[in-house]
């Protein structure tokens, strides 16, 4: 198939300007999938073939992400599945058109979606600093065609785009995270607020309590910094499962914690001391020993007449009154 490159170029004019749009807007798109679509629909037209895919690679969990516009959510598969995860763990780009005849590939999705694969390209996508973040899939060669260099060449260019906005994306995300418990950080607060405060602004009631760790100084003095370590994570482990759709915690800093929910004080408090309960009856195993801890907590109604800072000052006072009165107990405004 030869390339109408007056067309092509037209296509490609539209979709990156798609890309821009989606780039400029739509805050509450957190895992930038319409930009993925976008990106994946520019692979496409570039490399003329029926189906793009995207894989986002996380190490981590050793698996391949990639969306499906059609269905709208995300498809989630081990890192060492079919020619993706040969391409990547061997670095290498693979062009097949008898996938059929090659041990390595799966026809598994094929069976899942009933769509017959006749010819493959697949293109590793690397960060600045070399390392393979994720992979380009192309599927079928229009009209029955060939995949060939040319359309590997022509295919980079939606590669370059996806990794730098993948690479961007892991910026961010590691930047909102804190390493040691798994939850949001300050930055991921402030990040997420933008989406509350629209809540707010249309008139809905938001509430937030912030919480610390009472007497946290003598659990590190008295069994070591890495038992220490061990109560935060069970504690944001704790604060994790209490969370209800909407709801969401952050690591404020140290020992403290933040909730903040779509929610009126009185929920709020009662979701503290839920908490509090469930904290109080826990054991930390760390270091061989057997900690117990307790929270103290202060809630307050968001108030839109005021900013964010005095908003969480307001919960922090009423913090301390939770510490000046015992500790271990819930403080409402
Ligand atoms: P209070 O009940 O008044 O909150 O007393 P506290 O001892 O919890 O408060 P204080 O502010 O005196 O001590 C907090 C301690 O938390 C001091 C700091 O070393 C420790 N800390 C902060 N971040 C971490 C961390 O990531 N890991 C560990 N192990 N300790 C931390
Ligand atoms: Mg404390
Ligand atoms: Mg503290």
């Amino acid at each position: 198939m030869t390339f109408d490159n007056e067309k092509t170029l037209s296509e490609i004019f539209s979709v990156s300007e798609e890309i821009y749009k989606d780039m400029s807007d739509d805050i509450s798109d957190t895992d930038h999938g319409k930009l993925y679509d976008a990106i994946t629909h520019l692979g496409k037209t570039l490399s003329g073939s029926e189906r793009t895919c995207f894989w986002k690679w996380d190490k981590r969990t050793h698996t391949l992400r990639t969306r499906s516009a059609a269905e709208d959510n995300w498809t989630v598969i081990p890192d060492n599945s079919g020619l993706v995860g040969k391409a990547l763990s061997e670095r290498m780009v693979i062009i097949t058109n008898h996938p059929y005849s090659d041990p390595d590939f799966d026809p598994d999705e094929d069976r899942r979606t009933g769509i017959v694969t006749n010819s493959m390209l697949v293109l590793p996508v690397s960060d600045i600093n070399g390392e393979f973040i994720g992979a380009f899939q192309a599927i079928n060669k229009l009209d029955g065609g060939s995949f060939t260099g040319e359309d590997c060449r022509r295919l980079s260019l939606a590669a370059v785009i996806c990794g730098v906005a993948l690479e961007s994306e892991m910026f961010l995300d590691e930047s909102h995270h804190d390493k040691l418990t798994g939850l949001k950080n300050r930055m991921g607060f402030y990040h997420d607020f933008v989406r509350y405060l629209k809540q707010v602004e249309a008139g809905e009631t938001v509430s937030l309590f912030i919480c610390d760790i009472d007497k946290f100084k003598s659990i590190n003095d008295t069994y070591g910094h890495n038992a220490g370590d061990e109560v935060l994570k069970q504690t944001a482990a704790i604060l994790t499962e209490c969370c209800r759709e909407g709801d969401s915690i952050y690591r404020w800093g140290g020992e403290e914690f933040v909730m903040i929910m779509s929610a009126d004080k009185q929920t709020c408090a009662d979701k503290a001391e839920e908490i509090r309960i469930k904290i109080k009856t826990a054991t930390c195993h760390a270091e061989g020993h057997e900690i117990g801890m307790t929270l103290s907590f202060g809630v307050t109604e968001y108030d839109p007449a005021k900013n964010i800072e005095e908003n969480i000052s307001t919960a922090d006072r009423k913090l301390y009154t939770a510490k000046e009165s015992g500790r271990d107990r819930v403080v409402s405004e």
